[in-house]
């Protein structure tokens, strides 16, 4: 399918590794320049290489921790005037309800919902005056269905998908679209560390801990980053247009339900 975005130009956050590469790929195999960027610059400007050569696009490569003021504004200077935006960073730790303190949900707050929320309202008035913007969030499954050991990640992620229901729709007038994508259990870092958080935690070795994990899905398997950045590189095409506001699961079907 030709996605029609071809030369434009987009930022993606948190994207040496795992989901944010999926979507960085994804968009570069469409002929998107890139802005990347993560915090340890060696696996970052590895990460830059490998896409310039196997896509040939422009790819900018900013190492900077995105979930503070002056490395976002580190990124928004070299990104400038985008025409897509995806906003990640890494997830917070699993733990108990009784574990968290006040600053645990800060930390939370500002890497998960208060980092995007910042990053769409510095692009916002660009996108909009040149009527034309597609704004992906990766958000969680735990946002549709509570993962209990993830109480900071269910309510910080909850926050952000309640300011971008309402931003959408006050900004879709313009040819902007602002949707999250729900990641389910992905082969990435990421799940390796969860699955660690559950060896650890029940006394069984990592492989049984993934066994049971992927027992949760009706897939039988973890979702990969490939297919995750091909669900953002299509939300972020010409065809997507009146999509807006929209919780999109990926998830191999382990949130049950009919609707
Ligand atoms: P990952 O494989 O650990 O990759 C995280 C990427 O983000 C790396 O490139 C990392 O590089 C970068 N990063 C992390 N914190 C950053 C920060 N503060 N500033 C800039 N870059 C940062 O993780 P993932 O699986 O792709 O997960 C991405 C997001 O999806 C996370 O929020 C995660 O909680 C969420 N999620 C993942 C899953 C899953 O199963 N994978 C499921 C649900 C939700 P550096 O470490 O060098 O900064």
């Amino acid at each position: 399918m030709e996605l029609g975005i071809k030369g434009k130009r987009a930022l993606v956050c948190a994207s040496s590794k795992g989901l944010g590469r999926g979507c960085a790929e994804a968009l570069a195999a469409e002929g998107v320049n890139l802005v990347i960027n993560a915090r340890n610059d060696e696996a970052l400007q590895a990460t830059a290489e490998s896409i310039r050569n196997t896509y040939s696009v422009e790819v900018i490569a900013i190492a900077a921790d995105i979930t503070t003021e002056s490395g976002r504004e580190e990124v928004l200077a070299a990104a400038g005037n985008i025409d897509i935006l995806v906003t990640n960073a890494g997830g917070p730790p699993p733990g108990m309800w009784s574990d968290w303190e006040r600053e645990d949900f800060i930390a939370a707050l500002d890497a998960n919902m208060l980092s995007p929320i910042a990053l769409m309202k510095s692009v916002l008035p660009g996108m909009m005056a040149k009527g034309w913007g597609r704004i992906v969030n990766i958000t969680s499954m735990s946002v549709k269905a509570p993962i209990a050991v993830l109480g900071l990640s269910n309510s910080a992620r909850a926050g952000l998908t309640g300011y971008v229901a309402g931003t959408a729709r006050q900004v879709a007038h313009a040819g902007v679209t602002i949707n999250n994508l729900q990641p389910g259990i992905h082969a990435t870092d990421r799940a390796i560390a969860l699955d660690t958080a559950m060896s650890n935690a029940e006394g069984i070795d990592i492989i049984e801990a993934r066994k049971k994990r992927c027992a949760t899905i009706p897939t039988g398997r973890y979702g990969t980053s490939q297919e995750f950045g091909a669900m953002c590189a299509f939300l972020c095409s010409q065809n997507a247009g009146f999509i807006i506001g929209q919780n999109i699961l990926l998830d191999g079907g382990a949130v049950n339900s009919t609707m």
